[in-house]
């Protein structure tokens, strides 16, 4: 299925040629007929000689509706320019050109119409003028066709020619991620909520679930009509009315997308290539707020200029959108920008997520350059570095390729080294993913991290894992994959609840070894009653614990390792004889006091080698 376009001054003939071309007047609105106006958009199919129907989109010439043109032409195979011939070319037959242009519409003919109005020598003036218009705008070179809805002389040809150049244009791409973008919602009595507008990306069936984007709504069709006609699944290039369960009309605007659950978020930015055209009245400046066209919607936004201030007349650029309200919009959509009812340029969306930029900054530039015009690869790879870590879905819509497609790519990286993927086995969604350079940033980073870590502490075996995960600055689900990786790269090792580096020595100074043996003696020395106010850091303390030579049993009761084992053992030898043990006992048992026979015993049930059971103390 395919959409033609309208374009044209306004009164130069489009609504009559679509009434001529399909009997159904696409001024839906009554006013408008009164008035002779079209305002806002009509619709309209018809069967081609070939048997294809195709749908028409009708949009109003006036200059004062070119948003309502911007919302219709979205989308759209094949644009139809209306020139009348007594006329010629108008201000907004040029608007309506430069406008297919920047949105890339590569296909469109040209009616000039209304030619019982006009003598032959006059209608080829006006033929040569209007291919004169074309030339360097992507319609240069489309086939011009006279006519004259009245007479009807011509028509034949006209259909002839939208026929073969639909036929040309092949089937529209299916990416299995339907959007439709919203033109109209409206309640039609005994269906209830109706929204309408031209489907790319996917198919739509009748019963699926589908998300409202910028609403957050999640709601179901109900019913699907193309043409007047039910339909059980709308293709991909097909004007569609959806009907949806549960929604009022009121709270959905044009500029809405309906699409699959889950995977599209609105946008509060845009990178883009922006190019000002050479009929704009002034050039783009920085920090300037225009009004944003795109798919079916219309935002404020301002513009900040990423290269020079400004963008002239006729230059291209790049620049960064920050919008007023948010968008639904994916990388590749096209735009125009407006000020003061004047179009002033537009062209296509590179990155739908950007971070705010410094300005003529080399490398951001170059990153765009790459965005835009790069090989899958090119782009799957600066797309990592747009959010490393890049989650496989996420990656996916940015870039806006095909899953299946940019799955496959991302193996390939990942075999040959160019990317590292960190979750599981096969990369899809959840699966992490850094550039071979940003992984090796991370393994450093973590090493230095821990180094700086040793320099503050010199004495401590590894750093607290909670307090290096936040030191990383990583969330706790990219900090697990990323240290599951460190492990097995052998960069850090997890040792209870520390992370240390694998070859971490501790050496203590002359001095503090000194002390530590003076200390260690004290505690020998005082057997089972060791002294409890040995001044000795905590630092050190800490390091003898480690190494297995004191066992600290609560906060100033120290054992010498010996000491310690000789009385796990004898307390072990006293129940297994007598089936239990209290406090009291351990106390004679070492001829200590209450005060370390308690600390003792509370730290083996700790240790789970015993179990309090009353006053007394059994063997787990
Ligand atoms: P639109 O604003 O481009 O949609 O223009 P309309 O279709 O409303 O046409 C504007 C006026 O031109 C109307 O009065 C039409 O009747 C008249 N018109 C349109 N096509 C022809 C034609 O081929 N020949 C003549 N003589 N008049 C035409």
């Amino acid at each position: 299925m395919h959409v033609i376009g309208t374009a044209g001054h306004v009164d130069h003939g489009k609504s009559t040629l679509v009434e001529a071309l399909t009997g159904i007047d696409p001024d839906r609105l009554r006013e408008e007929k009164e008035r002779g106006m079209t305002i806002d958009l009509g619709f309209a199919w018809l069967e081609l000689p070939s048997g294809n129907e195709t749908s028409i989109v009708d949009v109003p010439g006036h200059e004062r509706f070119v948003n309502n043109m911007l919302a219709g032409v979205g989308g759209i195979d094949l644009a139809l320019l209306v020139v009348a011939a007594d006329e010629s070319v108008m201000p907004q037959t040029r608007e309506h050109l430069a406008i297919l242009d920047l949105l890339r519409i590569e296909r469109g003919l040209v009616a000039v119409t209304k030619k019982d109005l006009v003598d032959e020598d006059w209608l080829s003036l006006v033929v040569a003028d209007v291919e004169d218009l074309l030339k360097g705008t992507t319609l240069e070179g489309s086939p011009v066709v006279t006519v004259s809805a009245t007479t009807r002389d011509g028509l034949p040809e006209l259909v002839g020619t939208i026929d073969r150049l639909l036929q040309e244009a092949g089937p529209r791409k299916d990416l299995g991620r339907p959007r439709l973008p919203i033109d109209r919602a409206f309640t039609m009595s005994g269906f209830g909520t109706v929204v309408t507008g031209t489907l790319i990306d996917g198919r739509l069936e009748a019963g699926q679930e589908v998300e409202l984007v910028l609403g957050g709504t999640t709601t179901r069709v109900r019913g699907l009509q193309t043409h007047r006609r039910k339909l059980e699944e709308a293709t991909p290039g097909s004007r569609v009315a959806v009907n949806l369960s549960g929604v009022s009309p009121d709270r959905i605007n044009r500029g809405e997308v309906l699409t699959v659950p889950g995977w599209l978020r609105p946008s509060s930015a845009m990178d883009v290539r922006l190019s000002v055209i050479p009929d704009a009245p002034r050039p783009v400046r920085h920090n300037m707020f225009v009004t944003v066209h795109t798919g079916s919607s219309e935002v404020l936004a301002q513009v900040r200029l990423l290269e020079g201030d400004p963008a002239e007349v006729g230059e291209t650029t790049w620049a960064q959108l920050k919008l007023s309200e948010p968008l639904a919009i994916m990388k590749g959509d096209y735009f125009v920008i407006r000020s003061n009812r004047a179009t002033l340029g537009g062209g296509n969306i590179v990155d739908p997520r950007p971070r705010r930029h410094r300005r003529r900054h080399a490398p951001i530039l170059e990153r765009l350059a790459v965005m835009e015009m790069g090989s899958e690869r090119e782009i799957l790879l600066k797309s990592i570095e747009l959010s490393e870590p890049g989650e496989f879905r996420a990656l996916v819509n940015r870039a806006n390729l095909d899953p299946a497609d940019a799955g496959a790519e991302l193996e390939a990286m990942v075999s040959e080294g160019a990317a590292v993927a960190l979750g599981k086995k096969k990369i899809g969604p959840g699966v992490l993913l850094y550039t071979a350079a940003g992984w090796a940033a991370v393994s450093d980073r973590a090493r230095k991290a821990l180094e700086d870590y040793y320099r503050e502490h010199p004495l401590r075996k590894g750093e607290p894992k909670e307090e290096f995960r936040s030191r990383m600055g990583m969330t706790p689900s990219v900090f697990n994959a990323v240290f599951a990786r460190l492990q097995e790269e052998g960069v850090a090792v997890e040792d209870g609840t520390m992370v240390r580096l694998p070859d971490r020595e501790r050496k203590l100074t002359g001095a503090q070894q000194e002390a530590a043996d003076a200390y260690l003696a004290r505690l020998e020395a005082g057997r089972f009653s060791p002294p409890t106010d040995a001044e000795i850091g905590p630092e050190i303390l800490n390091l003898l614990a480690d190494d297995g030579q004191v066992v600290k049993v609560s906060e100033n009761v120290v054992f010498s390792a010996s000491v310690y084992q000789e009385m796990v053992e004898r307390i072990r030898t006293h129940i297994a004889e007598r089936g239990e043990i209290t406090v009291a006992e351990v106390r004679d048992l070492f001829d200590t006091s209450r005060k370390y026979a308690l600390a003792l015993m509370d730290h083996l049930d700790h240790q789970r080698i015993t179990r309090r059971v009353g006053d007394a103390r059994v063997l787990r």
